[in-house]
Parts: structure tokens; C-alpha cells; sequence
């Protein structure tokens, strides 16, 4: 969901889908200086924000790796089509 404008009012409530949103690069730039802004003056969701960034960066991490690792080497998917040609 994208999050809609507020104008004026950025509260602790709606920190963390604009921080989700502005990591996907979803956040319209009014928001994300409201977000800034809430940011700047609330120490609990800043806080809560760079904990969430810093998840989110090591999921990406996690999820690059392992989508590297899902890779069977070449060796093995030549044997394992050609034992299912045999099955088949
Ligand atoms: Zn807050």
C-alpha cells in the first residue's frame, strides 16, 4: 500500500509504513519530508527506523545469497535431467 498524504501530520503510528514505503522507493517526497522531519524529533521511531532499515538491508543480503546458492551446478542439472529422462 502506498501511503497517502497527511498533510501536517506525521504521527508515531504511521512511521513505520513510510519507512517501509521510502526503502521500497514508494515514499512521494512530501512524505518523505514529513518523515524527515518526524524522524528528526521523535528519538523512539528513530530508533525504531534504523533497526527496520537495518533488517531490511540484511534480508536483502540474505535473500541475494541465497538466491545464489539456489543454483544447482551445471554438473548436477545435467545428471539430474538425464535421470529423468530415463524415469519418464
Ligand atoms: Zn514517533
Amino acid at each position: 500500500m502506498i501511503p497517502q498524504p497527511d498533510p501536517g501530520h506525521t504521527s508515531c503510528a504511521r512511521t513505520p509504513e513510510r519507512v517501509h514505503a521510502q526503502h521500497d522507493g514508494e515514499l512521494a517526497p512530501e512524505l518523505r519530508a514529513e518523515l524527515d522531519a518526524h524522524l528528526a524529533e521523535c528519538v523512539r521511531c528513530a530508533r525504531a527506523a534504523a533497526a527496520e532499515r537495518r533488517f531490511l538491508a540484511r534480508l536483502r543480503t540474505v535473500a541475494a545469497a541465497g538466491m545464489g546458492a539456489s543454483r544447482a551446478p551445471a554438473s548436477l542439472r545435467i545428471r539430474a535431467m538425464a535421470m529423468l529422462r530415463v524415469i519418464a
